[in-house]
Parts: structure tokens; sequence; C-alpha cells
């Protein structure tokens, strides 16, 4: 039979309780069985006592077990999983600095990438959904030393499912008629989401794209919690579950997503960046050779230089080492 272990960390969380679903139910890990490891801070594990009860109430067919933890005890959350979730993260309070944030989830990444490497199975891939995502997983990556560069992955598939629904709004054709389009840079408000290379090609004199689509796609995430009062859950969770798809299938189909830099696309290499992606002979490699406009590259730039930013500050706040 083939089985699967995977973990979930901020598992008492919105986006969890959408993903943990998605995992059970067989729309992640084709038709693997699954032992499934929740993770959350201790005071949240009572709470993950009622999410395993509503499980185990789903009687999902490809579940094999699942199982409540604290993050105090990540040798076991993290013992012998294939694929790990981190989606558990310090939220930005007001009047919070960047910095701050950058350091409390610094020091939560570091400790899970140490986890991994001590207790997961070195084969585990690792999809840090958690913000700031790609600095959180380049943490995660450097401090897991027995597990490859190669399979830490960030999210920004969200940004590339909300750009796809607007371009085919725009354009009025079929969502599945939109294609090759693509989140470069940050999950941050500097983010560029491609229209130049979309299909079918949209008319880049017109102003809109520029003036309107980039800076929607760029602050949807607050647009959202403007409307909701909480951030995106149903939409993240299936852009994970997406991801996670992509990952587990090695797919030869491109998509958008952030991991180690080889300089592709002109990013700085080190930093973990969102570019069009497939897998090539296993691994996750950069695909296509699109090319942008000049204001559309000092858009990614931006988003390059800000990444960059980020990296120097966790090099100063000693989260990190050079190698
Ligand atoms: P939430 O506040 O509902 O849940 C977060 C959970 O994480 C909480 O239960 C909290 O207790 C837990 N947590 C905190 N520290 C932890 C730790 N050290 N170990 C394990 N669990 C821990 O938040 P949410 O709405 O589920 O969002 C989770 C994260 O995902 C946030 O950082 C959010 O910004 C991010 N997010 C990312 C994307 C993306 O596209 N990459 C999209 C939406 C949200």
């Amino acid at each position: 039979m083939n089985e699967i272990t995977v973990a979930i960390t901020g598992a008492a969380g919105q986006i969890a309780y959408q993903l943990i679903p998605m995992v059970l139910g067989g729309h992640v890990f084709g038709d693997a069985k699954i032992h499934l490891k929740l993770v959350d801070i201790p005071v949240a594990v009572p709470k993950l006592a009622g999410v395993v009860m509503e499980m185990e109430d789903c009687a999902w067919s490809h579940m094999l077990s699942v199982e409540a933890f604290s993050s105090d005890a990540l040798d076991q959350g993290f013992k012998d999983i294939d694929f790990a979730f981190l989606v558990g993260a310090s939220p930005r309070t007001k009047g919070m600095e960047r910095a701050d944030l950058l350091s409390k989830n610094g020091n939560i990444f570091k400790v899970q990438g140490q986890a991994l490497s001590d207790y997961a199975k070195p084969s585990v891939e690792v999809l840090v959904v958690g913000n700031p995502c790609n600095t959180n997983c380049l943490i995660a990556m450097k401090h897991a030393r027995n597990i490859p560069d190669t399979q830490f992955y960030a999210m920004t598939m969200l940004d590339e499912h909300r750009a796809r629904y607007q371009i085919s709004r725009r354009l009025n054709v079929a969502i599945d008629a939109v294609k090759e389009v693509f989140i470069y840079g940050n999950h941050s408000a500097t983010q560029f989401p491609d229209y130049e290379n979309a299909k079918p090609a949209v008319d880049h004199s017109d102003p809109w794209w520029q003036e309107t689509f980039v800076p929607m796609i760029q602050t949807r995430g607050a647009a959202v919690i403007q409307a909701r009062g909480a951030s995106s859950a149903a939409s993240a969770a299936y852009a994970a579950a997406q991801t996670a798809q992509f990952i587990v299938q090695k797919s030869d189909q491109p998509f958008s997503v952030a991991r180690l830099s080889m300089g592709d696309y002109g990013s700085p290499e080190d930093l973990i960046v969102s570019v069009p992606s497939y897998f090539k002979d296993g691994i996750c490699t950069a695909y296509g050779k699109y090319t942008h406009s000049e204001s559309a590259s000092a858009l990614i730039q931006a988003s390059y230089d800000e990444l960059q930013a980020e990296y120097d500050q966790v090099l100063e706040l000693g989260l990190i080492d050079v190698d």
C-alpha cells in the first residue's frame, strides 16, 4: 500500500482548517493513504483535539491516522514525514516593525528547519506558506543541513491564481484558456504578476495592465482582509494543495513557486525567489525564456531588491550564517 506521512503546522489556524480536508480527502497526494500530523503551539493543542475529532468524523478513506502535536515536540510532529506544509507563523501585529516580524518568524523557522533535518525523512519536501514565506523558507532551508536545498519551496500559487482570474475577466475568456501567467519575486506587495507573456496575448499598450492589474494583484491579500476581516484562507489552502500536487507529481507543467534561485531571470542567487518553474529530471528548475519590457524588468528588480534586503536583515539578526 502506498503510504505518506504529512505534517501541517499552524494546524489550528484558518488556512489549515481548509487544507486538512483537502489532504485527507485525497485531493493532494493521489491514491496514497495518509498519516497526518497536526502541529501548533502548546496553547492551541486542545483546539487541535477538536480538529482531530472532526477528521475522524469524516471517515476519510485515505486517512490512516491523524494526530495532534505541540510545536515543542517536533521530534514527534516531524518524525519520518514525507511532506511538510509549514503554514504556522507569527502574525504581524499593530505597530510591529518588519524587523520584529522577521526576527519572530525567523526563530520559528530556524527551529523548524533544524527539526526537519533531525527528524523528517531526508527526502521530505517542504512547502512554506507562513509569511514572510520566501524568507521563512530560506531560514528553514539554511538550518536543515540533512535535506537538499532543492526540496524547499515557498508559495506564490495563490498570486498566480489571482492573476489568472483577473486576466480571464479582462479578456472575457474561460479561466482554463489563460495560460503562462507567472509570479516573479517576493510573495509581497512588490511581486510582479507577468501579464506580458500571458496567453492569450494582452494589449501591452493598454495602461490598465500596469496601472490597475499589477497593483490589484499585489494588494489583493490586503483587499480580502479589508472585506472579510480575516486573511485569505480558502484560496490559500487551495493554492497550497495545488502546489503540493505539482511537487509530489514532479510535474513537467510550469507553475509559480518560489525556490532557491540559481540566478534565473536575473534573480540574485541564494535567495528564495519566485520565477516560472517546472520539474526537469526530478528537480524544480526555471521554465521558459520569457522576456520583459523595460518597465516590467524594473518592477521585477524591485521585488528582487526587497528579498535581498530581507536577507541582509536576517543575516544581521544572526538568523542565518554565511556559508
Ligand atoms: P492563523 O492565524 O489563522 O493561523 C496560524 C496558526 O499558526 C495559529 O493557529 C498559530 O497558533 C500557529 N502557529 C504560530 N506559531 C507556530 C509555530 N511555531 N508552530 C506551529 N504553529 C504555529 O493564520 P492563517 O490565516 O492560517 O495564515 C497562516 C499563515 O499563512 C500566515 O502567516 C499568513 O500570512 C500566511 N499566508 C500566506 C499566503 C501565501 O500565499 N503564501 C496566503 C495567505 C496567508
